[in-house]
């Protein structure tokens, strides 16, 4: 049996259990040999019959006396046993397994491990682990600590253990080291055959640790294999140009701008421009949270590409935020005579005429324009793409083996440890701070029996300060798209705020409507014509009008803590004080304890990692929508792992002799 078999391959797994297996990520041995346990029972203390205590956790080894269905009074089976050592002899209830009575039997040897409690005026053993022991075979369910797994229905841990014992026992064999021993002794690692053993059936609590580590580290391992491999091909590219510049035309620009530069502003600004000089073209990330000013530092970027005679392409995932980037590059680009083209899906190769910027959706990539003269390119809100349409754009506008400059921007704060493992190909750049003069928003919680004083406030706020306020509602299906139904529910919810403040000019935005109808609402919001913009969460990513000051969050339980961050971001964009407030009805713990994190934290990176410690992987703070898959076995707290794994990552592809075999395994594994 080899590792890369189908589990199929074992007795008794059969297509229905195959595919319980594959929702839990399981097709092949390896996969199921490498499905660690999340916790372990410990059962590890055996003792005799006569010495068992109420409220022990313990094994104990007998003789089955007698063993039967029951009936409980409201008509419940339960079945009942007496299990007898040569000390004495003790009850055993099972409640719901009738099925028991056909595979344990009087006479039978067994080994029993499991709490000791009343039942009624016995003390008895219940719903204890049990197996039959067979002389010269090491216990597998009991006597020893037991590993419990992620159950999903129709797989019980039981039954996980059993097949995972099994399928090790037939292939210990065939499990290849891939790691020198020099790096294992180096590094403390277990070898991989006897991690694979342990993390399964540890003899100790620590031996398990260690196995889980030495698995870790291989998950880690690959991840950082894969950044470090694809690092290198991207470095093997030239850029299109090596850009050159003075400092002198640095400052015409950041002298025309109607700010400062922030620190953060200026330190990301410096590690790009350092990249557009360098022999190697940029691959770069700029990661900032919601308004902390992305669009002038890439704005920078293009700058330095016009005055070297290039142009620039800036994808963005929305129309709305084409129009908006195009807005906005044309004011602080309009000094220097620019020309930017938005691109629109129905543009005609005829329309363009000589241009230095290109801003579009990714009708970018189906648009007839010839990128013969590209230089850089900018992708805004990096996750909305998939990483073919990223490569098209920068393929397309490639000549032979060259390429150009690409920044990919980010809203979302990316945990460093998560950065490091899921984006170690790409440099980073971080703006951590907002511009000077922001106030921190102030978050409020409202309960449905507070919404009418929550409407008198926003009334008295947009008459007495001229108040600028979103109300966004949540889609009502799970999909990230936006359907009818949802349409019809914002459509409702407007008419309804058209009834609460009648003497008030109201908005409607949502994703069916026109292009143009989208723009020109938007337009009149920016002008102050629109009190109240009542929209679905279209205005989720990028949207930026300053003078706006209040959100309303309709459903807020329904939105995770990402995408509320990101909404509430659409405010405290200017100077002026502002206020998010979320509508909720639910008291579950969870949407509490989740608006609770948001009222009380305003930085998205403070949010990012507290995301990261209270739940587990996976769920953390908006990962998913940037396609970044959960760690199985290692933990994002885990930060001494992930730098080893990254160093001993450019080890291998430095000295591929030594590391032919983890080499080899990594492009098996891809
Ligand atoms: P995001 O990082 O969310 O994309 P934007 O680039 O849209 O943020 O910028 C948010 C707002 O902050 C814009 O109105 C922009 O003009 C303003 N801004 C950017 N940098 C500064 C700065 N250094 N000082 C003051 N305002 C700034
Ligand atoms: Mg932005």
């Amino acid at each position: 049996m080899d590792l890369s078999d189908n589990v199929g391959i074992l007795p008794s797994i059969g297509p229905v259990y195959q595919k319980r297996l594959q929702k839990l990520g399981i097709e092949t041995i390896e996969n199921l040999l490498l499905y660690v346990p999340h916790r372990y029972l410990d059962f590890r203390q055996t003792t005799k019959i006569k010495s068992v205590q109420i409220g022990n956790t313990v094994t104990v080894k007998g003789k089955v006396v007698f063993i039967k269905n029951q009936y409980t009074r409201t008509g419940r089976k339960f079945q009942i046993a007496s299990v007898r050592d040569e000390s004495g002899e003790i009850a055993v209830v099972w409640f719901n397994q009738p099925f028991l009575i056909q595979s344990i039997f009087p006479d039978d040897d067994v080994s029993l491990s499991g709490k000791v409690d009343w039942f009624g005026r016995e003390k008895a053993f219940i719903s204890p682990e049990y197996e039959k022991r067979i002389e010269g075979k090491k216990s597998v369910h009991t006597g020893r600590l037991i590993p419990i797994y992620s159950e999903t229905s129709g797989l019980s841990s039981k039954w996980l253990r059993s097949k995972i014992n099994l399928a090790y026992s037939y292939c210990k064999n065939n499990i290849n080291e891939y790691l020198p021993r020099q790096l294992k002794n180096n590094l403390s690692l277990f070898d991989l055959e006897k991690a694979i053993k342990l993390v399964h059936f540890p003899n100790s609590p620590l031996e398990a640790q260690q196995a889980r580590e030495r698995l870790a580290f291989d998950e880690l391992l690959m991840f950082q294999l894969n950044n470090v491999s694809q690092r290198i091909s991207w470095q093997r590219n030239i850029p299109t140009n090596q850009f050159k510049f003075a400092s002198k035309d640095i400052n015409k620009f950041t002298d025309s701008l109607p700010f400062i530069l922030t620190g953060s502003q200026n330190t990301a600004k410096n590690e790009i421009l350092n990249d557009l000089k360098g022999p190697c073209p940029m691959n770069r990330l700029l990661e900032g949270d919601v308004g902390s000013g992305k669009t002038v530092v890439s704005a920078c970027a293009a700058f330095i590409s016009f005055i070297n005679g290039y142009q620039s392409i800036f994808m963005a995932p929305t129309q709305i935020l084409a129009q908006q980037h195009f807005n906005t590059l044309n004011i602080l680009l309009q000094p220097f005579k620019v020309r930017i083209s938005l691109i629109t899906s129905d543009i005609k190769k005829q329309d363009m005429g000589r241009c230095d910027i290109f801003v579009g959706t990714h009708s970018l990539i189906n648009s007839k324009i010839s990128y013969d003269n590209v230089g850089l390119v900018v992708i805004d809100e990096q996750h909305k793409f998939g990483v073919k349409q990223r490569d098209f754009l920068i393929k397309n506008s490639a000549r032979k083996h060259e390429v150009p400059h690409v920044l990919t921007m980010t809203a979302t704060p990316i945990p460093r440890t998560v950065a490091l493992t899921f984006y170690g190909d790409l440099s980073l750049s971080t703006l951590n701070e907002l511009p000077k003069g922001r106030q921190s928003i102030t978050t409020w919680i409202v309960p449905p029996n507070k919404r009418d004083g929550a409407y008198q406030w926003i009334n008295n706020e947009i008459k007495n300060l001229k108040a600028q306020v979103y109300i966004v509602c949540p889609l009502i299906e799970e999909s990230s798209v936006e359907t009818m139904k949802s349409v019809r529910a914002v459509t409702e919810q407007y008419t309804e705020i058209v009834d609460t403040f009648p003497d008030l000019k109201v908005g409607l935005l949502h994703g069916k409507q026109k292009s143009k109808d989208k723009e020109k609402m938007l337009d009149n919001f920016r002008k102050g014509k629109i009190n109240i913009l009542v929209s679905t969460p279209v205005v989720e990513v990028g949207l930026d009008v300053p003078q706006a000051t209040i959100m309303v969050i309709e459903g807020a339980d329904r939105f995770g803590l990402a995408q509320l961050h990101q909404l509430r971001g659409r405010v405290g964009r200017g100077n002026k004080k502002s206020y998010c407030l979320l509508f909720s009805q639910s008291n579950s713990e969870k949407v509490v304890s989740r608006l609770n994190a948001l009222q009380k934290h305003s930085s998205g990176f403070e949010l990012a990692e507290m995301d990261l410690k209270l739940r587990g992987p996976g769920e953390v703070f908006g990962l998913k929508q940037h396609g970044i898959p959960n760690l199985k076995i290692a933990s994002w707290q885990d930060i001494d792992l992930i730098k080893k794994a990254k160093s001993v990552a450019e080890q291998a592809f430095g000295n591929p002799k030594e590391f032919k075999l983890l080499i080899d395994k990594y492009h098996e594994m891809i």
